[in-house]
């Protein structure tokens, strides 16, 4: 890949505004009958371009927003079956130096209780989180110039050294934590993180100017270029995203799509997955009770409709800001990773006055916990919850990676071992119900799995876990 300059004055602007706004203009009243093209294209899995997408989310016909639905229902089905991986996120610090108008940990909050957790507390945390079954972890982290890449790193490897018993250990952390330089970025590869994620917030320059009024977060460039920085320091997994309510939800979806072409172009892999947060209520950020461009359920639930057919293959994230019903629906038409049991605030895992306002980033909107999602999903809606870390352990990532997911790999690999991971977490930490449930699920898979060798495979390795061998996969 071309090497990216890390200073200011050398990096460029790659978000064309100008183009993004023409092409939301080409896009406004959309024919019928081209919504319906697109559509079918959508249907070849080869992705749509920003211009296509925006074209659907033009649309205004009733019909032809469930044929969207249901395109991209269609599309989930096909490339990731009823999967669904699970992880919870980690809050490490909520010190933050940024101002942040939109976050409850921005510097100018007097009123948030700061907290960085030490070694021992990031223990204890894991342990939580170990013992209700987890397995990939989100750390997150407020930017503190008193924070480097190398306390970061060490609070990584702190949280792989977590062994509890029955399975107990966290086989993938990701990481949500400030942009870094290069070096910066070599230092939390080689202590083994997964995804590196940020998300840029609004890609509109000015609206990101207004809401960042202080800090180094202020700088939208050296933001904008972190992905491409990651990856030259040999992250191959990155996870980008947008938060909706800060500006016109089109023009930061086609933002996004651009970026990712942008890395595609210039690292030779787009995103390994995109997260849409939007904006929740938090204590010390005023905008966050008033968005000033709210995204309606309906809006909200096409642009990840759109993003499924316009990026088959890449991951979409979905976590607790949204509640459990509407969640459900957003599944359906394209969610592939899901937080479950969050807490939002350092050390609330394991804090007996859990349910702390004035600590926490945002308010939660799906508060059960991770056995009683799993029930649900699992239970009433025959998802197979999965905490498989195969691919990341087996250099499965990046390039590579998309390039089997193209071949239909998902299907053959992730679905078994997604199946073996669910297992596992049946047999350890289910309750009674969730394991009944969970049992019932897993047989009618295997009953309906077509290859007869693979599913030999599958069963044998499923016996194994029951007699109490653990961490098996394909
Ligand atoms: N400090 C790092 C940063 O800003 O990139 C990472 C941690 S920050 C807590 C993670 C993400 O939380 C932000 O990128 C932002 O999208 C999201 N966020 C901040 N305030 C929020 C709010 N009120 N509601 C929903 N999401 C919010
Ligand atoms: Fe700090 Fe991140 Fe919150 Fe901004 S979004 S105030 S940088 S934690």
């Amino acid at each position: 890949m071309k090497s990216n300059n890390t200073t200011q004055h050398n990096l460029t602007n790659f978000i064309d505004e100008q183009l993004i706004n023409e092409e939301i203009a080409r896009a406004e009243n959309p024919d019928k009958s081209l919504v319906r093209e697109i559509l079918d294209k959508g249907l070849e899995r080869n992705g749509l371009t920003p211009y296509e997408t925006a074209v659907l989310l033009k649309n205004k016909d009733k019909e032809l927003d469930e044929a969207i639905f249901e395109t991209a229902m269609s599309i989930k089905k096909g490339i990731y079956g009823n999967r669904l991986v699970l992880f919870a996120p980690l809050y490490i610090t909520n010190e933050c130096g940024n101002q942040c108008e939109y976050c409850g940990f921005n510097a100018k909050n007097r009123e948030l209780d700061r907290r960085t957790l030490t070694a021992e507390e990031i223990h204890k945390e894991v342990e939580v989180l170990e013992n209700q079954g987890h397995k990939r972890l989100l750390l997150v982290y407020g930017e503190h110039p008193k924070h480097d890449a190398e306390w970061i790193a060490q609070t990584v490897r702190d949280v792989y050294s977590v062994t509890s018993e029955k399975s107990g250990e966290i086989r993938r952390v990701n990481i949500n934590c400030a942009p870094l330089d290069v070096e910066g970025f070599r230092k939390i590869h080689e202590v083994g993180i997964g995804t590196y994620q940020c998300f840029q917030e609004t890609y509109h320059q000015e609206t990101y100017k207004k809401l960042h009024t202080g800090g180094r977060k202020t700088d939208f460039l050296w933001r904008l270029h972190a992905m491409h920085r990651a990856m030259e320091a040999g992250i191959d997994d990155v996870g980008m995203g947008v938060l909706f309510g800060l500006y016109e939800p089109t023009f930061d979806v086609l933002a996004l799509l651009h970026h990712c072409r942008q890395l595609e172009k210039d690292c030779g892999v787009g995103p390994h997955t995109i997260s849409f947060p939007r904006l929740e209520p938090a204590l010390g950020a005023e905008i966050a009770f008033n968005p000033p461009y709210p995204t309606s359920g309906h809006e909200f639930k096409k642009i990840v409709a759109a993003l499924r057919i316009a990026v088959p293959y890449t991951g979409l994230i979905l976590t607790t800001r949204e509640n459990a019903e509407f969640r459900r629906e957003l599944i359906e038409v394209g969610v592939s990773q899901l937080s479950a049991g969050s807490r939002t605030y350092p050390g609330a895992y394991s804090d007996p006055e859990y349910d702390r306002p004035d600590v926490q980033q945002f308010c939660i909107g799906d508060n059960r916990s991770l056995d009683e999602i799993i029930h649900s999903i699992a239970g009433e809606h025959g998802y197979v919850p999965s905490w498989c870390t195969a691919c990341y352990r087996m250099g499965r990532t990046g390039e590579h990676f998309m390039e089997l997911a193209k071949t239909g790999f998902i299907q053959e690999f992730c679905l078994p071992n997604g199946l073996l991971t669910f297992k596992e977490y049946l047999e350890d930490y289910a309750s009674e119900e969730t394991r009944k449930a969970g049992n019932e699920l897993i047989r009618k898979e295997v009953e309906a799995y077509d290859d007869p060798k693979r599913k030999k495979i599958l069963m044998d390795r499923l016996a194994r876990m029951e007699a109490g061998e653990r961490d098996l996969y394909i």
